[in-house]
C-alpha cells in the first residue's frame, strides 16, 4: 500500500512508515492511501470472536503493508492493554433503545486522542528504523490543554522519541495544568510559557522553521517531528473502533451480521468522523454519518450549503476540543469525492479568501453519506441533565452535542437503525460544565467539581483525574516566549 498527497495526481509512491515520519505531504496536502483496502463481512465475523488488540492489528495492516502483523500485534496490545484502557479500549454502552454511545475515552488521559495517541508513537518508532533513521525524534507540541497531555502519554517512553510540550501558563485549567506538570516518563518535558495560546503555537512553528535550529539538533542525533492530528499514523487508529463497535453490536444480539447501522460523532477537525467513512468504504455496513458542532456550526453550514466560510465569529463553548474554525481533515474527503484537482483549488481558495464552495454534485454525492447538525450551549446542558435523569446515563459536553444531532436527524428522517454515539470525553474531563447541568448548581472549584460530580452521580473518577492534587510535581519551568528554543537545547543538554 503507497499513499499519496490530497493534492497532486502523481502516483501513490510513499510507504506508510514515510508518510508516518513525515507527517505533511510537501505540497502542503495530507497523505492517503492510493486505494481503500476491503473488509469482508466474514472477516467482521472473525473479528466478532477477537478482542481490541487483534482487531486493531487485523484492520491497520491492510493499510500499513510495510509493517508485519506481529509488529502491529505487540504495538496495539501494548497501546491499548488493560492498565491504560481499564475495563476495555472502547466499551459500547446502551443509552437507551437504539442508543449505543462508544465510550472512547477509558485511556491514560480520559479523551479519545488517546485512541490514536497511544498507537501513533510506536508506529513512528518503527518507522525510524523502516526508513533508515539513526536519529532520534523530538516532538515538540504547543497545546491548549488535552492534546498536550494526551501527546506525552503516548510519546512516554517510546524509544527513539523526546517529547517536548510548551503551553501558556494562564491558559489552561488548573486541571490540565496538573496533569501536565505530574507527568512521569524518561524522555518528556514540560514547559509553561508567558503567553496565551497563539504565542505558544507561533513560538514552536518558528522552532520548527529555523535552519541554523535544526543544524544543531542535527549535530546532537535529534531531528524535529509533529504530532498533529493530521498525521495518517492518528487516523489510521481511529477506523478501528467502528469494526469494534459493529462487532460488539453483532456479539450483543443487536444487529445481524450485514445489517447497517448509523454513527453520530461530535466533529471537529473532521478526523473521527473521516475515519468512520474510510471504514464504511472498506465494507463496513455504516448506513449515514451524522457530523454533530456545537454553536462553531461552519461544518453544519457546509454539509446543508456546500460553502466552507471561516469568515464568521468564533466562540468559545462548554465542549473546546470542537472549537474549530478549520477542520483540517475534511481536506481527504474531498479529495475521495472531487479528486486531487478540484481539492488543490478548494484549498487555494480556502487559504486565500478564508472560503470555497464545492460544486452541486460533488455536495450530492456527500450528502448521500453525511448530515450536519449543530447543539447550542443551552440544549446542550439540557441533553446532559435529560440523559442523565431519564436514562442514567452522565455523558460529557461533547458527548452531548452528538446526542442532541443524532435526535434531531432520527426526528427529521425517521431512521431507526442501531445509532453509534461517539463518547470523545469522560464526563470528569468537564466536570465543572457536567455537575452545573446536572444539578443546576455551582461546584465550589474547578478541581472540587471531580468530587461534587462523584458525589451527586454516585460514579467513580477516573483513575488519570483520581488524586491529581497530591500527585508529584515534576516540571514547573516558565519561560517567556522568546525563550522556547533555549528551553528546547536545554533539555537536550
Ligand atoms: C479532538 C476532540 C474532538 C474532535 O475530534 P476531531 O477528530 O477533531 O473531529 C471531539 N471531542 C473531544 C473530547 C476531543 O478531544
Amino acid at each position: 500500500m503507497f499513499y499519496k498527497s490530497t493534492r497532486s495526481n502523481e502516483k501513490a509512491a510513499k510507504t506508510a512508515a514515510e508518510v508516518i515520519k513525515q507527517g505533511l505531504a510537501d505540497d502542503g496536502g495530507l497523505f492517503v492511501p492510493e486505494s481503500v483496502p476491503t473488509l469482508s463481512l466474514k472477516e467482521i465475523e472473525a473479528l466478532c470472536k477477537e478482542d481490541y488488540p487483534v482487531r486493531a492489528a487485523t484492520i491497520l495492516s491492510k493499510f500499513l503493508s510495510d509493517y508485519t502483523y506481529d509488529e502491529l500485534l505487540e504495538d496495539c496490545r501494548a497501546a491499548y492493554d488493560e492498565k491504560s484502557f481499564v475495563g476495555g479500549a472502547a466499551p459500547l454502552v446502551n443509552i437507551h433503545d437504539r442508543f449505543e454511545s462508544l465510550e472512547l475515552w477509558h485511556g491514560p488521559t480520559a479523551a479519545f486522542k488517546d485512541m490514536a495517541l497511544q498507537i501513533m508513537p510506536r508506529l513512528l518508532s518503527r518507522a525510524l528504523v523502516k526508513t533508515g533513521e539513526e536519529r532520534t525524534a523530538l516532538i515538540l507540541v504547543a497545546t491548549s490543554g488535552d492534546t498536550g497531555k494526551a501527546a506525552l502519554e503516548g510519546y512516554k517512553d517510546v524509544p527513539r522519541v523526546k517529547i517536548m510540550v510548551f503551553y501558556p501558563v494562564d491558559g489552561v485549567s488548573r486541571v490540565q495544568k496538573l496533569q501536565m506538570a505530574t507527568q512521569t516518563g524518561s524522555n518528556v518535558n514540560v514547559c509553561a510559557i508567558r503567553g496565551n495560546f497563539d504565542d505558544a503555537q507561533n513560538g514552536v512553528k518558528v522552532i520548527f522553521g529555523d535552519k541554523a535550529m535544526a543544524e544543531t539538533l542535527n549535530q546532537k542525533g535529534y531531528f524535529f517531528s509533529s504530532a498533529n492530528s493530521i498525521n495518517w499514523g492518528r487516523l489510521a487508529p481511529q477506523i478501528v473502533y467502528y469494526v469494534s463497535a459493529y462487532c460488539d453490536l453483532l456479539n450483543a444480539g443487536k444487529c445481524k451480521l450485514g445489517e447497517s447501522f448509523n454513527v453520530c460523532v461530535p466533529t471537529g477537525n473532521f478526523g473521527n468522523i473521516f475515519a468512520a467513512y474510510l471504514a464504511k468504504l472498506m465494507g463496513l455496513p455504516i448506513h449515514h454519518m451524522v457530523c454533530a458542532s456545537n454553536t462553531n456550526n461552519i461544518l453544519t453550514d457546509f454539509l446543508r450549503t456546500g460553502t466552507y466560510d471561516r469568515n464568521r465569529d468564533f466562540y468559545l463553548t462548554m465542549s473546546p476540543s470542537m472549537d474549530i474554525l478549520i477542520s483540517s481533515n475534511l481536506e481527504r474527503l474531498l479529495y475521495f469525492t472531487a479528486g486531487s484537482e478540484k481539492t488543490a483549488a478548494y484549498m487555494e481558495a480556502l487559504k486565500k479568501d478564508g472560503c470555497y464552495t464545492v460544486d452541486a454534485e460533488i455536495l450530492a454525492e456527500i450528502r448521500k453519506n453525511f448530515s450536519g447538525y449543530f447543539t447550542n450551549e443551552e440544549e446542550t446542558a439540557e441533553t446532559i441533565k435529560e440523559t442523565y435523569a431519564k436514562y442514567g446515563y452522565l455523558a460529557d459536553t461533547h458527548t452531548a452535542v452528538a446526542i442532541h444531532a443524532a435526535e434531531a436527524y432520527v426526528g427529521e428522517s425517521g431512521d431507526t437503525r442501531p445509532m453509534i454515539i461517539d463518547s470523545t470525553a469522560s464526563p470528569y474531563k468537564f466536570a465543572n460544565n457536567v455537575y452545573r447541568s446536572v444539578t443546576g448548581k455551582e461546584a465550589t472549584s474547578e478541581l472540587g467539581a471531580l468530587d461534587e460530580l462523584s458525589a451527586a452521580t454516585g460514579t467513580a473518577i477516573p483513575y488519570p483525574l483520581a488524586g491529581l492534587a497530591t500527585r508529584k510535581v515534576n516540571f514547573e519551568k516558565v519561560v517567556d516566549r522568546e525563550q522556547m528554543a533555549e528551553a528546547v537545547l536545554e533539555y537536550l543538554n
